[in-house]
């Protein structure tokens, strides 16, 4: 078997994880391995209904949880500041990719596509072959062999296709697909985590660094999204499951498209609301007349803010800025024969919080990505003929 869905391993290591943290000497490697903890039990849970969540933080007394939840606020307070001081900057650069890849031309996705399940075999030799591309087939090799790679039987969150389980001290990490089945669309998914085990095996810094990263920076999808990217390329170049492979790229540009919108329409919420986060209390109506003078009817702004379920900063951001270096990351290794390299000066800003400079280094700009993402869409419409 590829895929492991028993979770004995797992249990093993949140035991290990629990006296790591009772050993823990600072606040900031409380906070890394509590959220690893958190993580590990919820996929657990996820792989084995009859497992009960530790509650989240029980195994701590009440002196350690208040110091936590201290320590959280700061690091969500130091991401809200820095997210106002750059407000213009994000308001600029995602109302730009908004306007730019607007939906109207949107081509129609092919409803009925028949989904292959493929042979445990086939599906091995696919990912392999991806993973040889990009230099890695030996990681992917041993998560495999190691078992490292779990299913669930129920779904772990909604909207979480999957998960990458990473213990910041040991550096030790298992990858969790939701429900998988041997199909293109879970070696998504999988492609995706294993971008976050590239990413954090290659993490260089402090726990503090780490928990900045992790709460701070919107770097945190950027190589997981540049090997989602990488791998529907790969499907497309080598005549792949190519229905599937069309659904995945469209489905993506969709996300890309809606997640530039809702990081826009968070911009144009005035501070107070976001100061305090009380904008994320407000009702879909409310949020739309505080942004509606900015949008004309044809952008049918109140269906999408109907629709959004989060427009929560640190998530959308870390999305949408996720989707533009990604893309321009990606355009970057396929020029260079698929070699990794050059995702090490992305390496260099990544630990830190948001700031324009590392924009600027990488030469990412919202007109480089729109002609990236307009060049998808040409891919999209000649596939489709
Ligand atoms: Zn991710």
């Amino acid at each position: 078997m590829l895929i492991n869905d028993n979770p004995k391993k797992l249990l093993e290591k949140l035991e290990i994880a629990k006296k790591q943290l009772k050993n823990a000497k600072t606040r900031e490697e409380i906070l890394a391995l509590s959220n690893y903890i958190y993580d590990l039990d919820e996929s657990i849970a996820a792989i084995d209904p009859t497992h009960t969540p530790t509650d989240k933080l029980s195994f701590l007394n009440d002196k350690n949880n208040e110091v936590l939840d201290k320590k959280f606020n700061v690091h969500m307070d130091k991401l809200m500041r820095n997210f106002l001081e750059n407000k213009d900057f994000h308001r600029d650069f995602f109302e730009r990719i908004y306007r730019k890849t607007d939906h109207e031309k949107r081509i129609k996705e092919d409803d009925d596509i028949e989904i292959t399940t493929l042979s445990e075999e086939d599906y091995y030799n696919i990912f392999f072959e991806f993973m040889k591309q990009i230099g890695l087939e030996k990681c992917f090799d041993k998560f495999v062999k190691t078992k490292r790679i779990y299913t669930t039987v129920n779904s772990i969150e909604e909207n979480t296709l999957g998960s990458t389980m990473f213990n910041p001290i040991t550096k030790d990490s298992d990858i969790l697909v939701d429900d998988l089945d041997y199909d293109v669309f879970s070696m998504f998914t999988l492609a995706h985590e294993f971008g976050h085990v590239y990413d954090l095996n290659r993490f260089d810094g402090s726990i503090n660094n780490w928990n900045t990263f992790f709460y701070q920076s919107f770097n945190s999808e950027v190589v997981s999204k540049t090997f989602e990217r990488l791998f529907v390329d790969f499907l497309l170049k080598n005549n792949i499951q190519v229905p599937e492979a069309k659904t995945l790229l469209h489905d993506m540009l969709d996300a890309n498209y809606e997640f530039a919108k809702a990081s826009y329409i968070i911009t144009l919420i005035p501070d107070v609301y976001l100061l305090d986060d009380s904008y994320l209390g407000l009702s879909p109506t409310k949020v739309y007349k505080l942004v509606e003078r900015y949008f004309s009817k044809n952008d049918r702004v109140r269906k999408f803010i109907n629709k959004c379920s989060n427009l929560d900063v640190k998530d959308t951001f870390q999305y949408s800025y996720g989707d533009v270096v990604s893309m321009i990351l990606k355009d970057r290794i396929k020029d260079d024969e698929y070699n990794l390299d050059s995702l090490k000066e992305f390496f260099e800003f990544r630990n830190k919080p948001f700031e324009t400079e590392m924009l600027d280094k990488l030469k990412v700009t919202p007109d480089r990505y729109v002609k990236l993402y307009k060049k998808d869409i040409e891919l999209l419409k000649k596939q489709s003929n």
